[in-house]
């Protein structure tokens, strides 16, 4: 984001700088190892486009100027800019198009990761069945008792992984806020980024209690 974009609105430099915030405090928690993971948010004023963290960046380090706008529905640049934005914005932009999100974060969370590689399969989505868990109740679900979570194959072109989730998310409206990619890492959403940062540390933490053999992990094919 330029200078000029700042100057013309206000609303996007805090927005960056809110985004820069939320990303440094998700990578001191070690869940955007390397350069790794992208948070985005739709623009106050403008909502069919979204402010997202530049690509190959460290996410400990960014400032507002670090960001990129980007169409919220396809995830194409939507501003000339130096920077690069992530492949996985086209993840970001499946979830703008099948849910109600205003927020998006994606990271490499350790306990999440590892129910990924072992609920995930390589060509095919699979469903873990989430239950019982207390802190099911942060993720706004319409019945708290119970959810499947759903594991996307992790295929190396990033929007085919993309177009399987605004598939399944457009199939299936009672689906958690959140989403595992096999081997890979966790997505998550929410009516801003305090919101959806809630909802990744209750999937995290679930998956933390699974991971450590608190439940079994319980997978099966979507209906
Ligand atoms: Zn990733």
């Amino acid at each position: 984001v330029t200078a000029d974009t700042f100057a013309a609105d206000p609303s996007t430099r805090r927005l960056g700088d809110e985004l820069a915030l939320f990303s440094a405090r998700l990578y001191e928690r070690g869940w955007m190892p390397g350069t790794s993971g992208n948070l985005s948010a739709r623009l106050p004023g403008a909502p069919d486009r979204a402010l997202i963290t530049a690509s190959g960046r460290d996410k400990g380090e960014l400032t507002a100027q670090d960001m990129v706008v980007v169409d919220a529905g396809t995830g194409d640049l939507a501003e000339p800019t130096a920077l690069r934005a992530s492949a996985e914005t086209s993840i970001h932009a499946a979830v703008y198009r099948a849910t109600d999100a205003q927020a998006v974060i994606h990271v490499h969370s350790p306990y999440a990761t590892a129910v990924a590689c072992r609920a995930g399969r390589e060509t095919q989505t699979t469903l873990v069945r989430l239950e019982r868990f207390e802190l099911l109740k942060g993720l706004g679900l319409a019945d708290a008792t119970g959810t499947d979570l759903p594991v996307f194959p992790n295929w190396a072109k990033v929007p085919r992984i993309a177009a399987d989730v605004s598939d399944y998310y457009g199939q299936v409206p009672a689906a958690p806020p959140g989403l595992l990619i096999a081997g890979h890492g966790i997505t998550t959403w929410g009516k801003d980024l305090a919101q959806a940062r809630n909802r990744l540390e209750c999937l995290e933490s679930i998956c933390q209690l699974l991971a450590i053999g608190a439940g079994e992990i319980r997978v099966r094919d979507p209906d």
